[in-house]
């Protein structure tokens, strides 16, 4: 099966366990591949588009409904749909920083914070995380007050992943908020890990937006997102255009400037919509998804030598792991290197590990079975033992 130009039909999820970090949380429900069939055609959201011409005005198909059981759930007042998380952050960035302005951001966080920061003339500015690999809220306060003695001012906007994508480790986003809320300063909530996948409180959490990304959790094609905000900060960030052009006197209604007019146009949109009632039903059951990484994680330590360097017990399923005294001692003699561990778990129906990693490397057990779980920890274990590595138990 092809889809021509030379391209091969992907069957990765078809055909796999995927515990790819990256990939557990995007898969699409067979409701979003039946919109992207629908809505796959340009601009097929705007067949219905009436007066004021926004986007989140569209009732046919419920675009507006959509934008408002969005915000409802996240707690927040307003929602935009954005083309991924980063673009949530770029439109927070624009807003508030200007050139040369200092922003707060943390060891762990993603690139395209930094981009945004870039992106708008500012200076990033890390809050460090501990040697638990933790952000607190006081290493929050210092770097503020470090900022200050620096810049002669308070950073501008501060981005604060929940769970980094590093370690999956969760941060105190409440405590950080509470400690920028002193010094104003709007927080940016980062769920690209964590909208989608388990329950989000903005109003509870103290955060201005909330950022989540659709294709990274929220089931959805890529790329899309939301950002979410609070409504004092939404008149902010979702101003309205007041540009006039000089010679047609034109002017744009209420398109706003952050988000270039409208946003999502098509399968994007729909498919985040389609997959919506589903994701509102699987972050009430986040704790099956946590029982599921225990028992992958257990199997993995009980390999001797293998070591955790995630938070422990875990809070997310996206974990990192140190197999150099375990798994790795095998790459050391076997003939196909490291590639040995990756071969072997493709031999078994596993993808989504770094092909040749054996030292230190990330998997996400977000959205399989309880027997798919239980498969890939005897998998993991079968690999170790028919490889002469010690096993606990
Ligand atoms: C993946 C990721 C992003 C980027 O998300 P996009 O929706 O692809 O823009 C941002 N932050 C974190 C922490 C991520 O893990």
């Amino acid at each position: 099966m092809r889809c021509g130009a030379g391209i091969e039909a992907r069957q990765v999820n078809e055909l796999f366990i995927n515990i790819d970090p990256i990939q557990a949380g995007g898969r699409l429900t067979a409701d979003a591949m039946n919109a992207v069939n629908a809505y796959g055609d340009g601009y097929s959201v705007c067949d219905n588009c009436r007066k004021p011409h926004r986007l989140d005005y569209i009732n046919k198909p419920p675009v507006a409904g959509f934008h408002k059981d969005v915000a409802k759930w996240l707690n927040m007042d307003d929602v935009r749909t954005v083309p991924g998380a980063r673009r949530g952050f770029q439109a927070a960035a624009q807003t508030y920083i200007n050139k040369g302005d200092p922003v707060l951001l943390t060891t762990l966080s993603h690139y395209t914070e930094f981009l945004a920061i870039e992106e708008a003339g500012g200076f990033a500015r890390e809050i460090p995380a501990n040697e638990n690999m933790m952000i607190t809220s006081d290493a929050a306060a210092m770097k503020i007050e470090e900022v200050i003695r620096e810049f002669g001012k308070v950073p501008v906007l501060a981005f604060i992943d929940h769970v980094d994508y590093q370690y999956g480790n969760m941060h105190d986003v409440k405590a950080i908020a509470k400690v920028a809320r002193q010094y104003d300063i709007p927080v940016v909530y980062n769920g690209a890990y964590t909208v989608g996948i388990l329950p989000v409180d903005g109003k509870d959490l103290g955060v201005d937006f909330v950022v989540g990304s659709g294709h990274k959790s929220m089931a959805s094609p890529a790329p899309s997102g939301i950002l979410a905000a609070t409504r004092e900060r939404s008149a902010e960030v979702f101003r309205t255009t007041t540009i006039e052009g000089d010679v047609t006197k034109r002017r744009f209604g209420i398109k706003e400037p952050a988000m270039l007019g409208c946003t999502l146009m098509g399968a994007t949109l729909i498919g985040m919509m389609a997959s919506f009632p589903h994701v509102k039903e699987r972050v009430k059951h986040f704790d099956r998804e946590l029982e599921n990484n225990r028992i992958v994680l257990e199997a993995l330590l009980s390999v001797n030598g293998t070591k955790v360097l995630s938070q422990y017990p875990r809070k997310h399923t996206l974990t990192r792991i140190d197999t150099i005294a375990s798994y790795d001692k095998v790459a050391e003699s076997h003939k196909k290197r490291g590639f040995y561990f990756s071969g072997a778990l493709e031999e078994k129906g596993i993808t989504g590990v770094i092909p040749g990693a054996t030292k230190v490397w990330k998997f996400n057990t977000y959205g399989m079975t309880k027997k798919q779980a239980c498969y890939l920890a005897d998998a993991l274990i079968d690999i170790a033992r028919e490889n002469g590595l010690p096993v606990n138990g």
